[in-house]
């Protein structure tokens, strides 16, 4: 199969200025920033949670040997939906936020894109090497839909997922992801013995009402998702201080938190 046409190819002319590093910076004009800084505010939906700024967002690169299986996923999936499927997209593929630990400064600025080899860094991993299912779990023993990959449109559930292993980062970061979505299985109720989707679908989207406040879309397929960009952005607290040392500084004057 020939991914030339994909853009997310490392290998595709379009990459080839960055095709040393996996991230590649966006300008805040490029089409595609617009695009993610949009879906990354609309999906931020906790009423609680300041709406954080976006500072930065790359774009990920991924290698042929890595993409192959996914774009061959995808036209299987494809395939077996009927022809009555008004998906909009092959393989009914969205983008889907996911929040991981991040045990470097990976992204803090435009220079910091290379990726580190702790163990402990999921984000540097699934960058390098995408989604495992065998770690699902190993940070969040609670599995709503069992044993998958989850993901959300809601930017600001995946936000509380994204921790930070170094204290000296100043940004939050969050992976949006490709989702070969499929047919999904719509479920309100928990179902945490779930180990690959029920019979006929091919994932399972938890929608918003008796167990979950927010949505989310889980897959059991490694080759169902691949990481598409990362997006960088401040939290609330961060920008809480910020503008309490910015009053503090205009008034000379201490402020009580
Ligand atoms: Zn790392």
């Amino acid at each position: 199969m020939t991914i030339a046409g994909d853009g997310s190819s490392i290998e595709h002319p379009i990459n080839y200025p960055t095709r040393c590093n996996r991230l590649a910076l966006l300008e805040r004009t490029d089409a595609k920033y617009i695009q993610v800084e949009r879906q990354f505010q609309k999906g931020w939906k906790h009423p609680k949670k300041p709406m954080p700024r976006v500072h930065a967002i790359f774009k990920i690169l991924a290698s042929e040997e890595s993409l192959k299986p996914f774009l061959e996923y995808r036209a299987r999936v494809q395939a077996s939906l009927t022809v009555n499927s008004t998906f909009k997209n092959p393989g009914n593929e969205h983008l889907l936020f996911h929040g991981t630990n991040r045990f470097c400064l990976l992204a803090e600025d435009s220079d910091s894109v290379r990726l580190c080899a702790l163990p402990e860094c999921f984000l540097c991993s699934v960058i390098q090497n995408s989604f495992d299912i065998r770690k699902c779990g190993t940070k969040n023993k609670f599995r709503r839909f069992g044993t998958g990959i989850y993901t959300t449109a809601c930017s600001s559930k995946a936000d509380d997922y994204s921790f930070n292993g170094m204290k000296r980062s100043k940004f939050q970061v969050l992976l949006l992801n490709r989702v070969i979505v499929g047919k999904p299985l719509k479920r309100r109720q928990n179902e945490t013995n779930l180990a690959e989707p029920p019979c006929g679908y091919h994932s399972v989207v938890g929608e918003p009402g008796v167990d979950l406040n927010y949505e989310e879309t889980v897959i059991y397929n490694n080759d169902a998702i691949r990481p598409a960009y990362l997006v960088v952005y401040g939290s609330a607290s961060e920008i809480h201080s910020k503008v309490h040392a910015l009053i503090s500084t205009l008034f000379k004057t201490p402020l009580a938190s």
